[in-house]
């Protein structure tokens, strides 16, 4: 019932059937809400290429038209809905239906049986509960599978660990800079992941993170950890993840239509073109969204998988375009300098980036923390890594950052998303 083989494996002309079906209803249902009533009015689809006439909803417009602008049903049909922090002006708010939840469920369930997690497995939510999405998404998942599951919720290392002993987690939901952090409360407590829990499987995700940060985890702890992507505007969690191939995530084309745009001027591109994915949902109820930007970074894996799943991955996450930072005019993406600087054995759990304006040019300040026996070793051996460190990122990024190696858990980490970067720009300016 998990495996839904049929559907995962559908051939492309099939699947294209089924999405030019589920498109003419989510259009049908959109022209319900007071937003795309007009947008919409005189919409004609006889193709699934048709769609790229149509505009882009973007998250201001979602913004603009809070609360209800984009509600296709009535109130009395949602029956939850979640919201974004909205830390800048309104924040988003997506309504779902009885139907949404349940199609949501199966989503993330047939997620989670993809990777070889089963009824008996034990499950660990760590995630926050509440409006974030990335806890009850995910629960609910895991109810469905028919797991035990545990809404630890996020924080707390010790009742973590604890929970994790007492019931024999086998499985977590898990964000991946709080798997670093949790490894050192492991340690803490002079305990090895490895032969103190009956951990097997992670499902990391929510924020940006590199292969060399998933393969420090998957090490740490002796488990293999999944990739998950989602947003709330889609549903949340669940709207693509890895395979046991661990080698980009499938993106269930059966709930949603893919597009890949060039951010700057809204071109659609070919399969293997790094941009913007835009998607259309194809199942949802209480608010279906048309050509959504995500503002996420990421191409299509133009190969076919070699677990015979027939929906196409996308790469991981390279950051959302509103991450790039702009360093004496030179682009960086700050998934970049983790990358290089997990390369480094030495390095320990957390870095933070800082960029500041010093006699008018930006400087781009590193922070990172090394292992406990390289920041106590010789002062030459630090000198050696922080020299290596800043000729790789002069090498990758083309700017020259300052580079400081800090003392392990010396760097602030706060619950929720991991925050690494600090632009102080625009305050200096003011
Ligand atoms: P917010 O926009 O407030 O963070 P969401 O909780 O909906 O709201 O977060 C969705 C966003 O989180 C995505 O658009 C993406 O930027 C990021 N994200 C989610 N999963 C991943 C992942 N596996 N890898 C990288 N980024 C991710
Ligand atoms: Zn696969």
């Amino acid at each position: 019932m998990f495996w839904e083989k049929e559907i995962e494996t559908i051939s492309s002309s099939d699947l294209k059937k089924l999405q030019l079906i589920k498109l003419h209803h989510t259009i049908e249902k959109a022209k319900k809400s007071d937003y795309y009533k007009k947008i919409l009015k005189k919409t004609k689809i006889s193709t699934l290429k048709d769609i790229e006439s149509l505009p882009f909803t973007s998250k201001q417009d979602l913004r603009d038209h809070f609360p209800y602008g984009l509600l296709a049903e009535d109130l009395t049909e949602s029956v939850r809905l979640h919201s974004s922090s909205g830390t800048t002006g309104n924040p988003t708010v997506v309504f779902h239906t009885k139907e949404d939840i349940e199609l949501w469920a199966d989503l993330v369930a047939r997620c989670m049986y993809m990777t070889g997690v089963r009824k008996h497995d034990v499950f660990q939510n760590t995630m926050g509960y509440g409006l974030f999405t990335g806890g009850l998404g995910f629960h609910y998942g895991a109810e469905k599978l028919g797991m035990l599951t545990i809404p630890v919720g996020p924080g707390n290392s010790k009742r973590q660990i604890w929970f994790m002993q007492q019931f024999s987690t086998t499985a977590v939901h898990i964000l991946p800079s709080y798997a670093i952090h949790l490894y050192s409360s492991f340690q803490e407590l002079s305990l090895d992941p490895k032969k103190d829990t009956r951990l097997k499987t992670a499902f990391i995700g929510a924020e940006p993170h590199t292969n060399a940060l998933r393969v420090q985890i998957e090490n740490l702890y002796g488990i293999k950890a999944y990739n998950s992507y989602g947003l709330s505007e889609m549903c949340g969690p669940g709207v693509a993840f890895e395979c046991p191939q661990q080698n980009g995530m499938h993106i269930w084309e059966d709930h949603f239509y893919v597009e890949i745009i060039d951010p700057k001027t809204g071109q659609i591109l070919p399969d293997g073109e790094e941009g913007e994915l835009v998607l259309t949902t194809l199942k949802r109820s209480a608010m279906p969204l048309i050509r959504y930007r995500t503002r996420d970074l990421t191409r299509i894996i133009n190969e076919p998988c070699l677990c015979g799943r027939t929906h196409r991955r996308i790469e991981r996450i390279k950051g959302r375009s509103d991450d790039m930072l702009i360093i004496n005019g030179v682009n960086i993406f700050p998934m970049q300098i983790e990358q290089t600087v997990m390369q480094f054995p030495g390095v320990g759990n957390n870095y933070r980036i800082e960029i500041l304006k010093e006699n008018h040019m930006d400087r781009i300040n590193v922070l990172i923390e090394v292992h406990e026996e390289i920041f106590n070793g010789t002062l030459s051996k630090l000198d050696q890594l922080k020299n290596q460190i800043i000729e790789a990122l002069k090498s990758e990024c083309g700017v020259t950052p300052k580079v400081k190696l800090v003392e392990p858990e010396s760097l602030p980490i706060n619950e929720g998303k991991a925050v690494r970067v600090f632009d102080m720009r625009r305050n200096e300016e003011e």
